[in-house]
């Protein structure tokens, strides 16, 4: 009887101190912190600060009594291309004046550049296109040679072949035309470059593209041209009526150029709690922690490249969203296993959700579901936007019939493939839902940091989301997919080249005609010196009406770079008249 009491009253105890039943706002706050703090270095994927931001996750899920999937350990280490370095041998050499010219002052690889040591006189091509509208390559021989271009297009070129402008197309069309070397020159039309020289962008893309590519200075390319008494302003005008390709005399050079390519590793970090029911059925939740490290690639902010670029809302707020329903899940487990998942590679292409599924550590046809959580730290009025709910029926009625009690204004989107870690889910016909609550001007800037998070939000947001999960881990039935194609013809707009830059930022959860409406503008640029603001709606952009973000982009398509146009906003139910300069996109 005695003993049957000491138990009774241990069960009690450790159940009342133990048993979680919230969701806690403090434990949400302390990740971001940790994640987001100068000290992590903006988490880049295969980086050593990474690697402290997997290990803090994996300590985490092991406290909470979560189980890891493979080998006993919770990191899933894969192996990714990594973004390519500058190596010591790089040179370039201008023959009858032996004179030899300083890297990243005189000259920079570009980071597709092969790593070779070519020889030869200069062709210069123009802008270096072959198409419909210009061919650069016509009557001139550049086999063997090393071709000179000008970087962009001239601004009477099509819209439809604004891609050309690509610094990638180039050295192709280079390669193709038998060139063995291609040298860009920045011409004084590119205004709004913040160099002459090709900022160096290791992006993801690891492979050379079988030429030697390097860009050069103005001073040094009106130094070479010199010789056949050319200038870059002359040429650069005389481009705007036609082609005007010429050997440039005298013009022998060496370009060695030396990139170091090489293949790293970096985890995702993957937890299980088992299901109470159906263990080998599992609803997955993730959401990358990789970020941008110190700006190197992919920042918004160029000016500030080697700055830490914290990431807290993009995605240390994910990720906290990830531990702490691990934390409420694993005393609450479902009758589905879920599956916990912070992913890497995330920002350099989806690498770390693409290589799990590759190889993946639970059945994939036996994931019911994928969530993400990509940003969901910036709530504002409320609005919390909820991507890939064309992906299955159960959905969206689910999520309406919830969103109230956490005061949540929801807007749904129904395409299940999007920039985030969800898209390499649905590609496996796999139900997603992923959360995001929007793009604001720190979005991949050095200033994404913890401060401007509203954690009261996120907390909202992460109960709303946890009851989704408890929904899904607990649906009765299969989770039916549908395949959502999105039947808009403009979906593919984004990926067009235009040629001029406004400085918008579009609000992406409004859905409505009555204009595009902006969650701010980017400051210092066009939009922002023409007085637009945030909560703003443009109706009308160089003399077209726009109803929405594609009229927008449309109306921006005809626009020149320096060239005033007239734009109308409405403000607070007020229209006014206002003078926008577009500037030169850079490429
Ligand atoms: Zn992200």
């Amino acid at each position: 009887m005695k003993n049957k009491f000491i138990i009774f009253t241990i069960l009690i105890f450790t159940q009342s101190l133990f048993a979680v039943d919230e969701i806690l706002q403090t434990n949400i706050e302390k990740h971001v912190k940790f994640l987001a703090s100068d000290e992590l270095g903006g988490r880049l994927t295969g980086s050593v600060e990474g690697e402290i931001a997997a290990r803090y996750i994996a300590t985490e899920f092991e406290s909470y009594g979560l189980e890891p999937l493979k080998d006993g350990s919770f990191l899933e280490p894969f192996e990714f291309a990594a973004p390519p370095k500058i190596g010591e041998f790089n040179r370039f050499e201008i023959q009858d004046k032996n004179q030899k010219l300083v890297i990243q002052k005189d000259f920079v690889p570009i980071s597709f550049s092969n790593n070779d040591i070519v020889e030869s006189e200069i062709v210069f091509v123009g802008y270096g296109v072959k198409s419909d509208a210009r061919n650069s390559y016509k009557n001139i021989k550049v086999k063997d040679k090393i071709v000179m271009v000008l970087r962009g297009l001239p601004y009477n070129f099509p819209d439809s072949l604004q891609s050309l402008a690509a610094l990638h197309y180039k050295s192709s069309e280079a390669r193709e035309q038998g060139a063995k070397g291609i040298i860009y020159v920045t011409g004084y039309h590119n205004i709004d470059v913040l160099s002459d020289l090709v900022r160096f962008r290791p992006y993801n893309k690891n492979k050379d593209n079988a030429i030697s590519a390097i860009s050069i200075s103005q001073k040094v390319a009106e130094s070479i041209l010199k010789k056949s008494k050319k200038s870059l302003k002359k040429l650069e005008d005389s481009l705007e009526k036609g082609s005007n390709s010429f050997v440039i005399k005298k013009s022998k050079v060496i370009i060695q150029t030396d990139l170091i390519r090489k293949n790293n590793l970096a985890s995702n970090v993957v937890g299980i709690v088992k299901g109470t029911t159906k263990p080998n059925e599992a609803i997955l939740i993730g959401g990358h922690y990789d970020h941008l490290g110190f700006g190197h690639f992919s920042s918004l902010s160029p000016n500030h490249v080697g700055e830490v670029h914290n990431g807290a809302d993009d995605n240390a707020s994910g990720t906290a969203g990830v531990l702490e329903l691990a934390r409420y899940f694993a005393q609450n487990p479902t009758e589905r296993s879920i599956i916990f998942m912070a992913f890497s590679g995330e920002e350099m292409g989806l690498l770390g959700s693409k290589a799990w599924l590759k190889n993946s550590s639970f059945a994939k046809e036996k994931i019911s579901a994928m969530f993400n959580m990509d940003m969901i730290g910036r709530l504002e009025e409320n609005k919390l936007i909820v991507n890939g709910v064309g992906t299955s029926e159960i959905w969206e009625s689910e999520l309406n019939s919830r969103s109230e009690e956490y005061k949540l204004k929801l807007f749904l989107t129904k395409d299940g493939s999007g920039p985030s870690d969800y898209s390499s889910f649905y590609e496996e016909n796999i139900p997603v839902l992923s959360f995001f609550t929007g793009v604001h001007e720190d979005y991949h800037t050095f200033e994404d940091d913890t401060e401007k998070l509203n954690f009261e939000g996120q907390f909202r947001t992460l109960k709303f989301i946890g009851e989704m999960l408890e929904f899904a881990g607990n649906y009765e039935n299969d989770i039916p997919f549908t395949k959502y194609k999105s039947n808009d013809p403009h979906s593919g707009i984004a990926k067009t080249g235009f040629r001029v830059y406004v400085g918008t930022i579009p609000d992406y959860s409004y859905e409505g005609n009555e204009g595009m409406k902006l969650s701010g503008a980017k400051s210092g640029g066009p939009a922002d010196k023409a007085g637009m603001q945030k909560g703003d709606f443009i109706i009308s952009f160089n003399k077209r009406e726009v109803k929405n973000i594609y009229d927008f982009m449309y109306a921006i398509q005809d626009c020149k770079p320096n060239k005033t146009v007239p734009a109308q906003i409405k403000r607070d139910g007020k229209i006014l008249d206002l003078q926008v300069t577009p500037i030169n996109k850079k490429q």
